[in-house]
């Protein structure tokens, strides 16, 4: 009868619409639901955030796609750099070649100076990005939480009580239900 999974989606209703938090009854737009709406409650943020209430579930496959999807882009955005600057030294080489007469070696000396470093730069920033951006990258707020096992009880024992408490007002509205007083006494 009263069970649902620890399965709570935070959803956000309008500020008008805010009601005291569960636990500190602070006002509260935050509202926590279970599945097909079998409970829900009001939490202020603090407790949203409060591991000793709740704990976020985290979707690892959204967050590996997320995590891959910007590691590509960064991975993009390096490969992007590096062809421009390939593009503006091979400008500056063209330069180079239609002003090359007396200090034709010691250009060519300085070209190489500075080629190598730069590949290097971005090669080095491509190897580091990477584990970088799986750690450094802020998760998304959470969506989903499971409740601690004693508040999980306590929503579920709460459902109980509401059910049953349904159940004896619905006996009182049926008069079906009730103890017959029999018609002929002995
Ligand atoms: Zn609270």
């Amino acid at each position: 009868m009263a069970s649902f999974p620890n399965v709570y989606t935070h959803r956000k209703v309008a500020d008008t619409a805010s009601k005291p938090c569960e636990i500190c009854y602070k006002p509260s737009a935050s509202v926590l639901v279970s599945p097909e709406n079998k409970d829900f409650f009001y939490v202020c943020s603090g407790h949203l955030k409060d591991r000793g209430f709740c704990s976020p579930i985290i979707d690892e496959a959204a967050v590996a796609a997320k995590k891959k999807k910007e590691m590509e882009a960064e991975v993009e955005r390096v490969r992007k750099e590096f062809e421009e600057k390939q593009k503006k030294k091979k400008e500056k080489e063209k330069e180079k070649e239609k002003s090359k007469d007396k200090d034709k070696d010691k250009d060519k000396k300085d070209e190489k100076e500075e080629e190598k470093p730069d590949e290097k730069i971005t090669l080095l920033t491509l190897a580091q990005k990477k584990p970088e951006e799986v750690t450094a990258t802020p998760d998304e707020e959470p969506r989903v939480f499971a409740l601690k096992k004693s508040f999980y009880q306590q929503r579920i024992d709460k459902k109980r009580n509401a059910d049953i408490a349904k159940r004896n007002r619905e006996r009182l509205q049926n008069p079906n239900l009730f103890p017959q007083v029999p018609k002929s006494l002995p």
